[in-house]
């Protein structure tokens, strides 16, 4: 007997949360915590809070010191996000999929300073890859499942503003 199809995929409800969290990027408690009057730079990598949102560039004359959220996470170990990449064909192509994976972090964090990966361990479970933001997982995710195929899975968990993405080889 084949077992019902009734629930939403959770690729696809995945998505939606984490379009909504975005919207609202005040769900973030390392965001949410206090409104930054003013310019403020992170001592630890530089980011600049200016005019309302952590970016890379020049650090304005009247800036405090301050750490951003990102940095302040990992200060905390405590990751917005998780990827675990599951099974042996993660661990026989894990060089190839931590370039992918350091890649798509450049990319995104050049862009969106609070986005990168805090971490990659090894683990019973598979290799996870812990990142600062709810968003990375997903492109994480996305960019294995382009070069590997496979299967992709996504968990928001709306209460602890946090993303579990779990993928799984071929076959
Ligand atoms: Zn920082």
């Amino acid at each position: 007997m084949k077992p019902l199809q009734s629930a939403p995929k959770p690729e696809l409800s995945g998505r939606r949360t984490a379009d909504r969290a975005r919207r609202e990027p005040f769900l973030d408690p390392y965001q949410a915590r206090r409104k930054l009057k003013g310019s403020t730079v992170c001592p630890k990598c530089g980011a600049v809070y200016h005019r309302g949102r952590w970016q890379w560039g020049q650090r304005p004359d009247d800036a405090r010191a301050e750490p951003c959220p990102a940095c302040r996470r990992i200060a905390d170990s405590l990751p917005a996000g998780t990827v675990t990449l599951h099974g042996a064909f993660a661990q026989q192509h894990k060089d190839e999929i931590i370039g992918l994976a350091r890649h798509e972090e450049a990319a995104e964090k050049g862009e969106h300073p609070l986005n990168r990966i805090m971490g990659i361990a090894d683990t019973p479970e598979g290799l996870v890859i812990d990142t600062t933001d709810i968003h990375l997982p997903r492109r994480l995710g996305e960019a294995v499942k382009r070069a590997f195929h496979g299967k992709l899975a996504m968990h928001f968990d709306d209460a602890g503003y946090f993303v579990r993405v779990d993928w799984r080889a071929p076959g």
